[in-house]
């Protein structure tokens, strides 16, 4: 179930298994969220970082790919309800379910912000945000009054994660380099880049002296970066936030939410479902196996497991290869399954071009070095041949050149979001 790192890679490993596939997920593709930021930011289009999973897989005559998304499992059966895009619901019978289906963006019961402070989870999302921002520099330059241009010009990103840490990198590059000189009454040097987190310092996951290191980039870059901070309210105009020192409201058009997230309605129907416990967010409490306790034949695996691991790709990886080789021993009457260990092999993030840092273990890079490890590791991981040779090309657009070859954006993009709402499809 999911056709992210956790389901794809499982799917995979199910290669010569003596055993009917099938890979049922909500999407048509496998998305490859680490580059997101780069789609949100006009650098890639949506298909570099989202491969059809058809495409993918088309070698492989044992898996059944179907679209549509499971919203029950019906554990005494042993069957999983999807329902298709045409609105049918159909149970799909399984041996062995392995569940990969990640995570979404949690406003941590503040769902109102959504509206004016998108997140940045899938294809929509990011393409919405695209939209937002090319648009704010737009109106940037047809606004004659100096306050309200301000305010097309101010952006405010909530969570310095290595999301908003990457979105506020790029936003800035934007305004302060690629952008420059191609509109004649805004000054984009005025762009104002506010990066907000409630904790004490950017990229908290990584070393200090990296989120150090990073802090001062941005800085560098000209973004505003605001610790100790919270967010407590997010409206079309601005935000107001409170530190120790009290409450202040910034004013700013546009707004991207990174703060946070949490297992999918999903994950509460399967703990419902198999009487397994979830953690605080939601997340299901599994074996040291992957499976749920009680359900050696199901599995989760990814950002929806619930465990010490963090919400990365290597873990959602790793852990679908686990399930699968595990489905495999046990078809071959193997018995000595040990638990799952994962191989930790460090943490990224781009800050702007040519400067990265990242963290493998007792070796820490920033700067070019880190760049270029983060250039190469996410060329390597990135599916399809023609993929890594069309974002290669884009990389050198952008990063040698100044150009950003995916500004395009349309006013559904833009619009979009009432209308999925509206249809219960967000
Ligand atoms: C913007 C962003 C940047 C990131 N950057 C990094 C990074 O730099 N490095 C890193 O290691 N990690 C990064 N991550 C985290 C990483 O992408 C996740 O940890 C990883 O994708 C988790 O894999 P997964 O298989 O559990 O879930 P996902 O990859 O999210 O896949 C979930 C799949 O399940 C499907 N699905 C969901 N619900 C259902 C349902 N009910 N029925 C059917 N299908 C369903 C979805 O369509 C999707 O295919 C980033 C995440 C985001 C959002």
């Amino acid at each position: 179930m999911g056709s992210g790192f956790g389901g794809l890679f499982a799917a995979k490993a199910l290669r010569g298994a003596k055993a009917d596939v099938t890979l049922i997920s909500g999407t048509t593709y496998h998305l490859f969220e680490p580059l997101l930021y780069q789609v949100a930011s006009g650098i890639l289009s949506e298909g570099e970082v989202a491969p059809p999973i058809r495409e993918i897989l088309k070698n492989r005559r044992d898996i059944d790919v179907r679209l549509g998304w499971v919203t029950d499992v019906d554990v005494a059966g042993k069957m999983v309800v999807v329902n298709y895009p045409d609105g049918r619901d159909r149970s799909v019978p399984y041996d062995s379910l392995i569940v990969a289906a990640g995570a979404q963006n949690s406003y941590f019961g503040n769902e109102q912000f959504a509206v004016h402070a998108p997140s940045l989870k899938n294809i929509d999302d990011a393409l919405e945000l695209r939209s937002r921002i090319f648009h704010a520099f737009e109106m940037a330059d047809l606004e004659e009054d100096p306050e309200a241009r301000r305010r097309w010009l101010t952006f405010v990103l909530i969570g310095a994660g290595p999301t908003g840490v990457e979105m506020a990198g790029q936003i800035a590059e934007l305004a302060h380099r690629a952008l420059r000189g191609q509109y004649r009454n805004a000054d984009l040097r005025e762009a104002q880049i506010i990066l907000i987190d409630a904790v004490d310092r950017v990229l908290p996951a990584f070393a200090p002296s990296l989120s150090e290191k990073a802090k001062k980039k941005l800085t560098k870059l000209g973004v505003d970066v605001r610790l100790n901070t919270r967010v407590v309210d997010v409206d079309a105009t601005g935000v107001e936030v409170k530190t120790a020192d009290g409450g202040q409201r910034i004013e700013a058009n546009t707004k991207i939410w990174a703060a946070g997230v949490a297992a999918p309605s999903l994950s509460t129907r399967i703990a419902e479902a198999t009487g397994a416990e979830t953690d605080r967010a939601g997340r299901i409490l599994v074996e040291p196996d992957l499976t749920v306790p009680g359900h050696p034949e199901i599995f989760v695996v990814g950002d929806m497991a619930g465990s010490d691991l963090p919400g990365v790709a290597q873990v959602a990886m790793q852990g679908g290869r686990y399930a699968a080789k595990t489905v495999k021993k046990r078809l071959a009457g193997k018995t000595d399954i040990k638990p799952f260990k994962y191989f930790d092999k460090g943490n990224m993030a781009t800050i702007s071009r040519f400067s990265a840092v990242a963290d493998l273990g007792k070796l820490h890079f920033g700067g070019f070095l880190g760049w270029l490890l983060w250039l190469v590791i996410h060329l390597f991981y990135l599916i399809g041949f023609k993929n890594k040779i069309t974002t290669l090309l884009h990389w050198m657009v952008s990063f040698l050149g100044r150009g950003r070859s995916e500004r395009i954006t349309t006013v559904q993009q833009m619009n979009a979001r009432n209308a999925l709402n509206t249809l219960g499809k967000r």
